[in-house]
């Protein structure tokens, strides 16, 4: 019999959603198992590194690595991940574009760590912070060294494929599934390298169900500033900030479809070179003002203009980073 491609998954910087995502496929999850021999899914199954740096180079067919590059344990693990795997997929947006861990790019990384452990609710008298060596009689016990700012998966190794998402949705990662496997089986081909897969290929507004009346507006407001709102018409002509201008297709507008503006977690249309940039644009083309002052008032209505145009993606921006970020430790 011949022995079966093998499947890996792993965790670096990310909340474990996305492992979730792979979990809600319900039984397609057995599909995985009987087209592939699972050899490294760290939440899954007991496995360890060493395992993995004894297999052959390419010897992996399919690795999905979610999570961005937060440490040097990260960074070393995606190394020897696209060292083993033929096909490397950045699975979710903390690995194709930093998603909420990148929005600790704005600060230097001492600041986050200070900041960590002196909150109101942290007791800290004698300022003991993180080492990333300690002595124990057993020896000298080490761990992972934050980098400087958090990094996109792309920006540390190659990468074949990107499935964006927070996480993706299930109905979509098992369609992958599905082409992987028939790919295996000689039924489908492999889209061309550096495509963006899982996804539609226009924006969250192009599969939203609301009407767009090109109604410009005088302000923004939060969502349960407008109530009551209106259930048919665009959020954003509402005047809530809606992200869904700038953001992939592919979820079926789930939020919007549920009452809820798009916060922009498929990341970047298609296209679309910064999407804070892109955001900002869709937002001034509804702004109904004359002057700049009005402008100005308009837009402080937007209470965190980072987090509403970079939430997701500011390590995979333009920018990537706040300069203290980059300059400071
Ligand atoms: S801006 Fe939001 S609510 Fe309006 S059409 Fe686009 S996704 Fe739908
Ligand atoms: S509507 Fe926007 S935030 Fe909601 S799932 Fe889709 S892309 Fe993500």
């Amino acid at each position: 019999m011949n022995a079966k491609p093998k499947f890996a998954m792993y965790w670096a910087a990310s909340c474990g959603g996305c492992e979730i995502a792979v979990l809600n496929t319900h039984e397609k999850i057995l599909d995985v198992d009987a087209n592939f021999d699972i050899v490294f899914w760290p939440v899954a199954m007991d496995a360890k590194y060493k395992d993995v740096e004894a297999m052959e180079d390419d010897s992996i067919l399919l690795t999905l690595f979610n999570g961005g590059i937060r440490n040097d344990e990260n960074e070393r693990l995606a190394k020897l991940l696209r060292r083993k795997s033929k096909i490397l997929v950045a699975f979710g947006s903390c690995a194709c574009e930093g998603c909420i861990p990148g929005l600790a790019n704005l600060s230097p990384v001492g600041d986050i760590v200070y900041t960590a452990f002196n909150t109101i609710t942290t007791d800290n008298p004698n300022e003991i912070y993180p080492r990333t060596t300690v002595d124990v009689p057993e020896g000298e016990l080490h761990i992972p060294t934050l980098s400087k700012v958090v990094r996109p998966l792309e920006q540390v190794v190659d990468v074949d494929y990107f499935m964006p998402g927070c996480p993706p949705e299930s109905h979509q990662v098992a369609a992958v599934i599905d082409l992987v496997i028939d790919v295996i089986k000689g039924k489908a081909e492999l889209p061309p390298k550096g495509s963006v897969i899982g996804v539609g290929n226009s924006t969250v507004c192009d599969e939203c169900p609301r009407t767009r009346n090109v109604k410009m507006v005088k302000e923004f407001k939060r969502i349960q500033d407008i109530a009551p709102a209106d259930p048919t018409l665009c959020i954003l002509e509402q005047g809530v900030p809606c992200n869904g201008p700038a953001t992939r297709s592919g979820c079926n507008a789930r939020c919007p479809q549920a009452g809820a503006q798009c916060i922009g977690c498929y990341g970047p249309a298609e296209g679309v070179i910064d999407y804070g940039a892109r955001l900002i644009t869709a937002f001034a083309s509804v702004i109904d003002a004359n002057t700049p002052e009005e402008i100005e008032h308009i837009l402080d209505g937007i209470p965190d203009p980072t987090g509403q145009v970079y939430r997701f993606n500011l390590a995979g921006s333009l920018m990537k980073a706040t300069k203290s970020a980059w300059e400071k430790a």
